[in-house]
């Protein structure tokens, strides 16, 4: 899920395998899923592409152990045209029990029935995003009544102040992040409201991360973009996770403690990479 304003940042990966989504709060009204895909007609559609599905899909089985995978930023896995694709992401999160992954959505009934279905999976947690207090409380007190392994909370674009603390005790919330909406005619956002959820953050035993402030200028500025080379990101310098050698930043965040695997372990070929094998084999003519 597109955070509205711009995309979560601070994982490892983010497969974009399903595109498309249609608006659902306030927090929507600047999308840039929306908008691009508006300009192209095809606002509300959400699909995956023939290819590049699969290839996308199978991110995750090659990535490091210990990553931080956040399923279709340009999406929401949730969305009710997306279900049929549900049974092929479990699949990948089943296969990869040393990788965390995590949905974002906005869609917590339709969250909650995902996880109806494949049951609670220990690797995978949900988070929602919320942009004032009224969407905060409604939605943590949904995202909370789905037996999920962890929560995230995502305060993008953070468009009033908010008080977190009714929330910020449950065990089971590991990552809030908190940034103001990026692009062009942007909704302005106070760094003030930023500090604020950092200070009621800080007294939790949580991960806390600001994805976009605003300048002295009053522009956004984005703290981490993915493969950057990380010499500008305050939270991690010298991060750069196209160096083979470089932690991941789930290890950075200490998931392993998420993770508990049996020495050993090496992950299995899932069904996927054989069905992506399959039609990517040339069958050449005989002559
Ligand atoms: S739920 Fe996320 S992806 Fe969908 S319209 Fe809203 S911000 Fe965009």
């Amino acid at each position: 899920m597109s955070s509205g304003g711009g995309q979560t940042t601070q994982h490892d990966h983010a497969p974009e395998c399903i595109y498309g989504c249609d608006r659902v709060s306030s927090g929507c009204k600047h999308c840039p899923t929306c908008r691009l895909r508006e300009l192209c007609g095809l606002d509300g559609v959400v699909e995956r592409r023939p290819m590049s599905y699969w290839l996308k899909l199978l991110d995750p089985y090659r990535v490091k152990p210990v990553s931080y995978v956040l399923w279709c930023p340009t999406s929401d896995p949730c969305h009710q045209r997306a279900r049929q694709w549900w049974k092929d992401l479990v699949e990948i999160m089943v296969a990869r029990p040393d990788v965390l992954f995590c949905i974002l959505t906005k869609r917590l009934e339709n969250a909650s029935q995902l996880i109806e279905q494949f049951g609670p999976l220990p690797n995978l947690w949900l988070g929602t995003s919320f942009e004032n207090q009224q969407s905060l409380e409604r939605r943590a007190r949904e995202l909370f009544a789905i037996p999920a392994a962890g929560y995230i909370l995502s305060g993008q674009p953070l468009l009033s102040p908010v008080d977190m603390t009714p929330y910020l005790g449950n065990k089971k919330l590991y990552h809030v992040l908190a940034g103001r909406e990026i692009g062009d005619n942007a909704r302005p956002c106070n760094n003030e409201w930023l500090r604020s959820i950092e200070t009621q953050c800080s007294q939790y035993p949580l991960e806390f991360s600001i994805t976009h402030y605003t300048d002295a200028n009053g522009k956004a500025v984005t703290v981490q973009k993915k493969n950057q080379t990380g010499s500008n990101n305050p939270r991690y310098p010298g991060y750069n996770p196209n160096y083979r050698n470089m932690p991941t930043i789930g290890e950075m965040m200490g998931l392993q403690r998420f993770l508990q695997l049996p020495a050993g372990y090496r992950p299995p070929k899932p069904e996927a990479l054989t069905k992506l094998r399959a039609r990517m084999r040339v069958v050449l003519p005989t002559n």
